[in-house]
């Protein structure tokens, strides 16, 4: 090397050290008067054609000021860039002037160096707005945000499920939002790698950069994405900190509203394809420290940014730039235009109802730029917008959907997967589109198969909106504008351990012995019972235990089956168990799913015994146009998939106890918090009056001052008075403390 250095350039090295790089081999090379970069690179002829046109870039960019980027050095044949013979390998080589400075990464973060930053990369920018190369141009990079896309296939070598669904969730909105919106956006050759060891600072100010290997031609707001990424890791707001950039940047080369719309987008694909080439070199370079020194800050900052409101970061990107903000109609504007159309019997939630526009996961995004914590929703099972699931629909939908009277595969396949869920005894499925249409086949199939009409239901029990829904639910034809219990309606009360009759260790045994001679009493055969195996609407109140084992034999004796309401504890929410009835060691007849099945789109099921279903085979056809369809099914078999990779039941069992535990610590300074009960990410916390009475009043104020803090809970129970939590199955511990701490704050502020 001190050979070619001496042939080549006329430099006598004194000193040369190899340093840490990406892809290609650099050296520091000392002569007693100076010191350069020497860059090698492994042949190849794209890249030589790429080293030249860098390297023109840098003689354009350097004419004037030769302190602030590396000069490229022509050897003795007059050219920046030559192949060298290496150690036997034919090897691109050039030569840089050294430029002096320390790193951004090891500067002092002040809102004036990062002003400096903003003002140095648009000047930067600037020069190279009209500057054109064919090799640069042609380009094709996985570090090209307009390319991201290419970094898809590394996504499975990040190690854990729940670090690659937050990149599959930022490519997915990468291709909707941003992709569309590329034509239109102005391109420019930059330097497309402003990262915090490639930028100089001194005193305070950026003074130069390095390290154009990854010069691209692309959207000119790419830069910035690129720079602002890597300087606003580890920061407590990094949206504010952004902005010094932005403006300064915006001052020198004005940006526009679409550019600086897209930029938490870009910003966030930027860490994506950090962290894909992260994992992926790790995997093929296990030892090299270098490859992934901003991992961690980097899945820190896209934790974070989940948590941001893309409206909250685009609002704060225009008033730096001093564009104006995002104009959008009020709540109560489209509340009275929903109700030109929608009666107000379609009920919203909360005092203040919430304009929702996107969701991510466990957090949504109102259109305000609020993000709420969703405590709440267990109809996204697996999370919102969870992209494994969304594009298991994308795609069926762009192969085939039709009606069930075809055969296709999707369905054979997540028949299968479904049933493999239960005992073998349950091996027939019926798929439907809701839980009330599930309820009310249910009732179908034991009706036919008993030849009796009488059903056994639970006091505040909800199985649905449908005719016969109604009639077996309590908690809707016993409401005061309900239509009331049908003759053929027998209602037993709920087993609750917390208000009821029963509160000891035989609490289950007796309230099934009181339900028996119930039936007794009622003289007539009964066709089905009907439970949830925690009474959702009854306030989260878990059946006794032991309750269901005594109870379904009873049923089973006079000639009824058995059916359990799985649609709020089914799919691994319980934690304990994948559906509810296992946790009383029973097995039913019927099963009914819905809710978390489809992950928010609309499917549901009844399962059932041989048995039953030959039953009701005797009897007409049974058609739904949509239930089963191609892209239900490979939504559910994704639902399925993404539960087991992310381990969610087992999550949900491990936030679930933290989180009681918290409120348990909660409940010794707060005796308003009564019981606390429910299990995994199913629970319900009671709120009580000093003389231990539902405090209705208090839990709405608990809920509603929620909502104002930007996390969603609900009220139920026949008192409206206990606290409802089922949130998504990713709900995190930190999610939990988020909830229990401002609980606690609103208890102390009432
Ligand atoms: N069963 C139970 C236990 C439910 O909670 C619900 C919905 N809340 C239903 C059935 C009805 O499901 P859907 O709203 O999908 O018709």
């Amino acid at each position: 090397m001190k050979i070619i250095l001496l042939k080549q350039y006329g430099i006598n090295a004194q000193e040369i050290r190899k340093l840490a790089g990406y892809e290609n081999v650099n050296y520091l090379v000392k002569t007693s008067e100076a010191r350069y970069i020497f860059k090698t690179y492994k042949f190849d002829e794209q890249l030589f054609d790429l080293v030249i046109a860098e390297s023109e870039v840098l003689v354009h960019l350097s004419q004037a000021n030769s302190n602030i980027y590396p000069r490229p050095i022509k050897t003795h044949d007059g050219v920046y860039v030559e192949v060298a013979n290496i150690d036997g390998e034919k090897t691109i080589i050039r030569l840089l002037t050294f430029i002096d400075g320390g790193f951004l990464a090891e500067s002092t973060h002040t809102p004036e160096l990062f002003i400096s930053f903003g003002e140095f990369l648009a000047n930067m920018d600037l020069k190279l707005l009209n500057h054109k190369n064919y090799a640069i141009q042609s380009r094709e990079f996985e570090w090209d945000l307009q390319n991201v896309h290419l970094n898809k296939p590394f996504v499975k070598d990040i190690a854990e499920p729940e670090n690659q669904k937050i990149v599959a969730y930022y490519l997915l909105q990468f291709e909707e939002i941003v992709r569309p919106k590329l034509p239109n956006l102005r391109k420019s050759v930059i330097h497309n790698d402003a990262n915090d060891w490639n930028v100089l600072v001194a005193e305070g100010k950026v003074t130069g950069i390095i390290d154009f290997g990854d010069i691209v031609y692309t959207s000119l707001i790419n830069e910035l994405a690129v720079g602002i990424t890597y300087a606003i890791m580890g920061k407590k707001d990094p949206v504010f900190w952004a902005t010094y950039i932005l403006k300064a940047y915006h001052k020198l080369l004005p940006l526009t509203s679409e550019e600086l719309d897209l930029l938490y987008y870009l910003i966030a694909a930027q860490l994506c394809i950090s962290v894909c080439n992260s994992a992926h070199n790790k995997k093929l370079n296990p030892e090299n420290e270098y490859i992934s020194i901003s991992e961690k800050p980097a899945w820190a900052l896209l934790d974070k940014w989940l948590e941001i409101n893309p409206i909250k970061a685009s609002n704060e990107f225009r008033t730096a730039c001093r564009l104006p903000e995002h104009v959008v109609e009020n709540v109560d504007t489209k509340i009275n235009k929903r109700q030109q159309y929608i009666d107000p019997i379609v009920s919203l939630s909360y005092k203040n109802p919430i304009n929702m526009y996107r969701a991510a996961f466990q957090y949504m995004y109102d259109g305000y730029g609020n993000t709420f914590l969703d405590a709440y929703n267990n109809i996204p099972h697996v999370g919102h917008s969870h992209p494994r699931v969304v594009e298991a629909g994308q795609r069926q939908m762009a192969i085939l959907n039709t009606n069930t009277r075809y055969v296709y595969d999707v369905l054979n396949k997540y028949a299968e997967r479904i049933l493999s869920k239960f005992p073998s005894n349950l091996n027939k499925v019926y798929f439907v589109n809701s839980g009330s249409a599930a309820s009310d086949l249910a009732i179908r199939l034991a009706r036919h198969h008993t030849q009796c009409q009488n059903i056994m239901v639970m006091e505040h029990g909800y199985h649905g909106h449908t005719i016969t829904a109604i009639d077996i639910s309590d908690y809707k034809f016993n409401n005061k504008r309900g239509p009331g219990q049908k003759p053929y309606i027998l209602k037993t009360p709920i087993p609750d351990m917390y208000w009821g009759k029963y509160t000891n260790e035989n609490a289950g045994a007796n309230y099934a012995r009181d339900a028996a001679d119930q039936m007794a009493e009622f003289g007539e055969q009964i066709a089905a019972f009907i439970s949830e195996p925690v009474v959702g609407c009854g306030g989260q109140v878990p059946l006794a235990p032991n309750y269901l084992k005594i109870l379904y034999p009873a049923i089973r004796a006079q000639g009824g089956v058995c059916i359990s309401d799985e649609v709020q504890t089914g799919f691994g929410r319980l934690g304990t168990h994948f559906w509810g009835y296992e946790v009383q060691d029973v097995v039913p007849d019927i099963v009914i799913l819905g809710k978390p099945m489809g992950n928010g789109h609309p499917i549901g099921a009844v399962v059932t015994t041989q048995a039953i279903a030959d039953s009701f085979g005797q009897g007409v056809e049974f058609f739904s146009s949509f239930g089963g369809n191609p892209v239900s099914c490979a939504i559910g078999l994704a639902v399925l998939n993404v539960l087991e990779d992310e381990g969610l039941q087992q999550n949900a069992l491990d936030v679930g106890y933290h989180y009681k535990n918290l409120m348990h610590e909660l409940s010794k300074d707060f005796s308003c918090i009564g019981d606390i009960r429910g299990s995994g990410l199913f629970l319900g916390f009671e709120i009580i009056d000093e003389e231990g009475k539902q405090n209705t009043a208090l839990a709405s104020l608990i809920k509603n001052e929620l909502r104002n803090r930007h996390i969603l809970m609900s009220t139920d129970g026949p008192y409206d008075n206990v606290l409802k939590s089922k949130p998504p199955l990713c709900f995190t511990k930190k999610n939990a403390e988020t909830v229990v701490e401002n609980i606690q704050e609103i208890l102390k502020d009432k």
